[in-house]
């Protein structure tokens, strides 16, 4: 059959199983679907479906695993290492399965605190129906709008409280998801405890949709606190830095997040945004933000405790909702400044997710700072700094791989991980070994394909098979 053919009898299946309108053909309506946020990744897709129930989920994956076609399920697009747009030199047929109108979100239970959201739910959703009861979610990132439950679980996402509740793993009670063959797998009761063999959150958390594909998930919820302080806390060195981080988590049950923010990151997001930086700079050192929140006000114990570290520059506290956001945008919006830098360059900026144990963290960034260096790249270094999670953005980087090798040679060395939270994705593959042993990825091979024999779940994704696509 030649390949015309063959995608019009694909669309045609597809089509009786999500209708016409939701099976996306041409160049310019697959677009959107098949370059990543980044603007690093790009792939073709002989189509986007666009399922709206876990039935027609589970039918397509069906119809493409007797065909033998991939599929690489979407949720956002806004993850950072390439896994949710087709492969870049790929020449097995391949859809986009797009899991955004799997958007039901279920009613609060109150009692339990967890609710039921459908894949496509996008974590501001979540967050808006456990507010409009007077709860809250325990993850939170700056992606929020458009990333969805489905991508957080798939990539094991982070964000800024997981100081305080974990990783969106623990956040995950009951998942139902679609296997390779279709069948549906899980359950979205929501017991606390329960002990009856394999746990399928476990299996989907983190393997970014080589597993299964999550059509929905039973999730925790958390207390909405009424009093919240944000403080940006300029430091004289990193170990400084680190010092502050232990007083903070000894001292204080309210502690919500600690984030670093190197002075380079904050002067360009005081750029893009057209404004002057709130606190004074910190040659050498860093810039920190601490967030608390409680049911009474946490301000005066964070300010002793501040008061108390050394190495202490400069201070700024708000705890009025506008002056919070003022602060708080230095630290969310960065992402945002560094794609605007890309965008005006051409240039797509290359991006490195890791964790070393947290004293290591001054060593590390100097090993970044020296790799930007010879290739006359600038660094921008931010990230979670109570888990040791930075994220070095290398703009108009010429040698990438040469900045890998170094950067995450250096990481494994000191007894880090080479993806704390964006995840492997088929930007990260070639250096799975640093922190993997051979008989821990022959596992993982062997259990994906049991789970998976035609190989049609996010090839390419979490296996070294493919090469970087670079957008011109
Ligand atoms: C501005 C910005 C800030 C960010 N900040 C953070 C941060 O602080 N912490 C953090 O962890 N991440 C962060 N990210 C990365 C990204 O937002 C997360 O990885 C997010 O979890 C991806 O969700 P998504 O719905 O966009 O997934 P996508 O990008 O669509 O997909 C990501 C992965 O999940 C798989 N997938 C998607 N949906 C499903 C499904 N239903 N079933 C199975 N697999 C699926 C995809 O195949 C792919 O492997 C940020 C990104 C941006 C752009």
């Amino acid at each position: 059959m030649d390949a015309d053919r063959a995608v019009t009898r694909l669309r045609d299946a597809v089509a009786a199983i999500v209708g016409d309108e939701h099976v996306l053909l041409d160049d310019d309506m697959r677009a959107g679907y098949e370059t990543d946020w980044t603007g690093r990744y790009t792939g073709r897709a002989s189509m986007v479906v666009r399922p709206a129930t876990t039935d027609q989920v589970a039918a397509v994956v069906r119809h493409c695993d007797e065909h033998a076609i991939a599929i690489i399920p979407q949720g956002g697009n806004t993850g950072l290492v390439g896994a949710a747009v087709p492969r870049a030199h790929s020449t097995r047929p391949t859809i986009v399965l797009s899991m955004r109108r799997l958007d039901v979100i279920g009613r609060v239970d109150v009692d339990a605190l967890q609710v039921t959201a459908g894949a496509g739910v996008t974590i501001a959703a979540w967050r808006a129906s456990a507010r409009a009861v007077g709860l809250d979610i325990p993850i939170d990132f700056a992606a929020r709008d458009s990333a969805t439950i489905g991508g957080a679980i798939a990539t094991n996402a982070g964000g800024s409280r997981v100081l305080r509740y974990g990783t969106m793993r623990r956040q995950v009670v009951g998942v139902e998801a679609v296997l390779a063959d279709g069948s549906v797998v899980g359950s979205l009761a929501g017991l606390p405890k329960e002990t009856v063999g394999l746990d399928w959150p476990s299996l989907v958390a983190g393997t970014e949709g080589t597993m299964a594909i999550v059509t929905a998930a039973r999730l925790r919820l958390v207390p909405l606190f009424e009093h919240v302080v944000t403080a940006l806390v300029s430091m004289a060195t990193i170990a400084d830095a680190v010092t502050l981080v232990g007083l903070l988590r000894q001292r204080l049950g309210s502690l919500d997040a600690v984030e670093i923010v190197q002075q380079q990151a904050l002067d360009l997001v005081a750029a893009h945004l057209g404004t002057a930086p709130p606190i004074l700079p910190s040659a050498g050192g860093t810039i920190v933000l601490v967030e608390c929140a409680d049911h009474r006000d946490p301000s005066i114990d964070l300010s002793a405790v501040v008061d108390s570290a050394p190495g202490v520059l400069d201070t700024a506290v708000a705890i009025d909702p506008v002056q919070r956001a003022h602060l708080v945008q230095f630290r969310d919006r960065i992402t945002e400044a560094i794609a605007a830098v890309a965008a005006s360059t051409g240039v797509p900026t290359y991006k490195l997710d890791v964790a070393v144990p947290i004293r290591a963290v001054g060593e590390l960034l100097d090993v970044a700072g020296r790799a930007a260096d010879s290739d006359r790249a600038e660094l921008i270094a931010f990230g979670h700094l109570a888990e040791g999670n930075l994220h070095l953005n290398y703009l108009r980087t010429t040698t990438p791989s040469t900045i890998a090798e170094t950067v995450l040679g250096a990481v494994a060395r000191l007894g880090g991980t080479i993806s704390a939270e964006h995840g492997i994705g088929v930007a990260k593959t070639s250096w799975m070994h640093l922190v993997r042993s051979a008989a821990d990825l022959d596992a993982q091979r062997a259990l994906r394909r049991a789970l998976d024999p035609n190989r049609i779940l996010n090839p390419g994704v979490l296996e070294p098979v493919t090469p970087i696509a670079q957008v011109p």
